[in-house]
């Protein structure tokens, strides 16, 4: 549904893509997760054909976006990352001056309108003005008014941005209805990575490159066992005694020590006893997408 090739895109001399391949299959959710300045919004422009790249192709539902934009937006519905509504309008009032540009009027646009409210859940605050509403009904808002035309693809960027965590969950729900309903195939961008977890697959994005793809058991069991965090005074000095001690290469970051490491709890008690008095604090978890991150790219994400 979405055919991503050897797209490349430079603001001058600054590479922002960097040959990016991916296909996204119908009825998918499929995520690009990092940080800011990864190259999110750069492909989302790409994709809703705001932007042309600077090489490769992008096809979405059949349709070139450099060569039939078109019958690009016919398909696909765009929520963008800054907010598109007027709050001196109601809900309805908004969806409606949309489905006018889309050409939409009479029974069939009140049809539209009030199966995307109900898919929203926002049939109860359709004569509310958008201004009165929260952060996330803004969002359900903003994705009712993307999906007036009946896109087969939906594209969000960053739509949970600045949410809570309740919000933000809401919000997955609410996705996940329109995919099972109605088959819509949904790309969305975002730097949180619990929501990054919900997506059936998942691109990490870092400076433009990919960095790992996969589901997110796969890209989390690609760490084998356990992943321990040390803070120490000097983390340089203590990743280099564990290399010399224990064989392991360790990541250094932010006053912070990371080793991936099968039964984590042993080599604890064994890196204490090691170097004592180095280590002030001690950590264990399970693989995180965070850690992948970490591994690929020695950044964090958040
Ligand atoms: P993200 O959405 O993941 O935060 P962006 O696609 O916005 O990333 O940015 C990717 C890179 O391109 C960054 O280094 C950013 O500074 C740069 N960039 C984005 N938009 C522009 C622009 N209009 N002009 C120049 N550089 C830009
Ligand atoms: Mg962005």
């Amino acid at each position: 549904m979405i055919d991503v090739q050897n797209l490349t895109h430079r603001y001058g001399d600054r590479v922002a893509l960097n040959r990016i391949s991916f296909q996204v299959k119908p009825g998918e959710v499929f995520g690009l997760l990092g940080p800011n300045g990864g190259g999110k919004s750069t492909l989302f422009r790409i994709l809703s054909t705001m932007m042309a790249p600077t090489e490769g192709r992008a096809l979405l539902a059949g349709h070139d976006v450099m060569r039939e934009p078109a019958q690009v937006r016919r398909h696909v519905g765009v929520v963008f990352q800054t907010q598109s509504l007027d709050k001196a309008l109601t809900v309805e009032e908004n969806l409606r001056a949309q489905g006018h540009l889309h050409g939409l009027s009479g029974s069939v646009l009140r049809e539209r309108m009030a199966r995307a409210m109900e898919q929203l859940g926002l049939a109860d605050r359709r004569k509310d003005l958008v201004e009165t509403l929260s952060g996330g009904l803004r969002r359900r808002v903003e994705i009712a008014k993307a999906l007036l035309h009946k896109p087969q693809v939906l594209l969000m960027d960053e739509a949970s941005t600045g949410l809570d965590p309740a919000a933000r969950r809401d919000l997955s729900r609410h996705v996940e209805t329109l995919r099972a309903d109605d088959g819509v195939t949904i790309l969305l961008t975002t730097h949180v990575l619990e929501e990054a977890e919900r997506c059936d697959r998942l691109i990490l994005l870092h400076q433009g490159n990919i960095v790992a793809q996969g589901t997110p058991g796969e890209l989390r069991s690609s760490i084998g066992g356990d992943v321990v965090v040390l803070e120490a005074g000097d983390t340089a000095s203590l990743a280099g005694g564990i290399e010399q001690r224990f064989g392991l290469k360790s990541k250094v970051m932010e006053g912070q020590v990371r080793v991936e490491i099968q039964n984590g709890h042993r080599f604890i008690t064994e890196v204490v006893e090691a170097f004592p008095g180095a280590i002030e604090s001690v950590g264990l978890h399970k693989p995180t997408l965070e850690d992948v991150f970490v591994r690929e790219t020695g950044a964090s994400i958040e």
